[in-house]
């Protein structure tokens, strides 16, 4: 059943910042523009209709990208008494039915799953790019005794050494490796380690001659390295190495032209975390958002390992960028009061945000899961698009103005004064 839902809502932030409406017969009070029909979603499947879909306008505060605008369009959907693999079932049919009446693209069934971990680990991304390989390989163990310092001070610190092979590219001029290394301090590397395999079987290395003929040797082979390739390393904490590594192989794979438009690779990544810790705020945040139910085997960390817990929450990644994502929700009222004692919030703060959904969630709650397309991000990559603003008609550009008609720009004095609301003067001030 096709349902709209309100988009003057109450400010329930759920990651972004709200974009405001202020009220005229409330003055002082302001609705919020939804960043999605979430808590309204899941209030139709309370109240019994238990299959839904909207195209829904959301509104997200965020520094843009190449696919991030202010406002865009969902998919959105909601189904009850259903598990993840009911969700990813219906979508697979709507996406092979999508991609072949409109690209003729033959989606094969079922799409490959990986699990958010496994791609961590050999993409350096929770949103894997499957068109090339180049994957990341762990060899902590490998140089845990070498002298090299970078190696060994990231390791001493908890952190890893990790590496791409580029194959083919050991010939790849000092220049270019140079800008690099310059690419991946941009994700907050410090530098970046590189090996390249002469034809002749000698290196040519940025440290080569802090380590031993044998330790090299063991480093190039659990690189699979051969002549001619070049290796590239990155030693940090394993958040920085991921980001470092995972978008070089996407600059590489870029620079040699293996990003094939018409090449469709479909993945759902599956079991993300439930929560992520936010070093600014110094606490766990959600990383879907707080109604997303923990994976029933990880029920009993909650208490000791928050950190450690896995939620039912899945993507739907294509050619490295998430088109979607969606989660099995919580319909317990013991596990979403942890769930927001965990994320901070006391329970007066908990009532005072999300009471009406609580109230509901007390006449009984189906088991229920959805998911949210960006469609136009669905349709970027349909017709080969590289960014949203290609899709859109008039689009906001990179401040989130327009440059079209200039909004936003200030208003009358009156319109303010109906409102309530004075403008204060940063300068002045
Ligand atoms: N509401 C979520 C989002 O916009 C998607 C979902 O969980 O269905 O990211």
């Amino acid at each position: 059943m096709e349902i709209e839902t309100p988009t003057l809502i109450k400010s329930t932030p759920e990651g972004a910042r709200d974009y405001l409406v202020p009220s005229r017969v409330h003055p002082g009070s302001f609705y919020a523009l939804p960043q999605s029909p979430q808590i309204f979603k899941q209030l139709l499947m309370c109240s019994g209709y238990d299959r839904y879909f909207q195209l829904a306008r959301c509104y997200r505060d965020e520094d843009l990208r190449a696919d991030r605008q202010p406002e865009f369009t969902q998919i959105d959907m909601e189904l009850s008494f259903v598990d993840v693999e009911d969700v990813l079932a219906v979508n697979e049919k709507l996406l092979k039915r999508l991609f072949k009446e409109i690209c003729n693209f033959d989606i094969e069934l079922p799409i490959q799953r990986m699990t958010w971990r496994e791609a961590m680990d050999r993409f350096g991304s929770d949103k894997p790019d499957l068109r090339f390989g180049m994957e990341l390989k762990n060899v902590s163990d490998v140089v845990k005794n070498c002298e090299f310092v970078v190696f060994k001070g990231a390791l001493e610190q908890g952190g890893s050494v990790r590496g791409i092979n580029a194959e083919g590219q050991g010939a790849m001029p000092r220049k270019k490796i140079d800008a690099l290394v310059e690419f991946a301090k941009g994700f907050g590397a410090k530098g970046l380690a590189y090996l390249a395999i002469n034809e002749d079987g000698t290196y040519k290395s940025s440290f080569a001659k802090f380590m031993t003929e044998d330790e090299l040797k063991a480093l190039v082979e659990a690189m699979g390295g051969k002549p001619g390739d070049l290796l590239l390393f990155a030693a940090d904490k394993d958040k920085v190495v991921f980001d470092v590594l995972g978008n070089l192989r996407l600059e590489i794979a870029k620079q040699l032209g293996l990003l094939k438009k018409d090449d469709f690779k479909f993945l759902w990544v599956t079991e993300f975390p439930l929560f992520e810790y936010s070093e600014e705020q110094g606490r766990y945040v959600a990383m879907h958002h707080p109604f997303t139910m923990p994976m029933d085997e990880d029920l009993h960390l909650l208490d000791t390992d928050p950190g450690a817990v896995r939620a039912k929450a899945y993507d739907i990644v294509l050619n490295g960028t998430e088109l979607g994502g969606g989660s099995v929700r919580i319909h317990q009222a013991d596990i979403q009061a942890k769930m927001f004692e965990l994320l901070g919030f006391t329970e007066e703060a908990a009532r005072e945000q999300f009471g009406f959904l609580l109230d509901a969630f007390k006449y009984g709650v189906p088991p229920h899961a959805g998911l949210a397309y960006g469609l136009d991000r669905v349709i970027m990559l349909m017709v080969g698009a590289d960014s949203i603003r290609d899709v859109i008609a008039f689009p906001k550009v990179k401040d989130a103005s327009c440059l079209m008609s200039e909004a936003p720009a200030p208003v009358d004095a009156k319109q303010l004064e109906e409102l309530q609301i004075a403008v204060t003067d940063e300068e002045k001030e």
